[in-house]
């Protein structure tokens, strides 16, 4: 249902893999294939502030400045599997 992944915030048309993968080899429409593979999350002691300073630090290295990547990422906290 989502549009965008529930743990990063990553738009799901920009994930490759177009959703994470459940255990059972099925598509996972809620988070992106970066962050849940195989029924698990691929960085399962994250918290939400982990993830927004993960996501700042990627999307910075896309040549987008800090502050921009900080709005994109703002959001995080209220994501589902944080807010949970
Ligand atoms: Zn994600």
């Amino acid at each position: 249902m989502s549009k965008s992944c529930q743990s990063c915030g990553m738009p799901m048309k920009k994930d490759p893999q177009g959703g994470g993968s459940n255990a059972d080899g099925s598509k996972n429409n809620e988070y992106c294939s970066l962050c849940y593979a195989s029924g698990a999350f691929t960085q399962p002691d994250f918290t939400a502030e982990d993830m927004q300073r993960f996501c700042v630090e990627k999307i910075s290295e896309c040549g987008i400045p800090r502050f921009v990547a900080r709005l994109f990422t703002r959001n995080i906290p209220k994501l589902h599997r944080w807010s949970a």
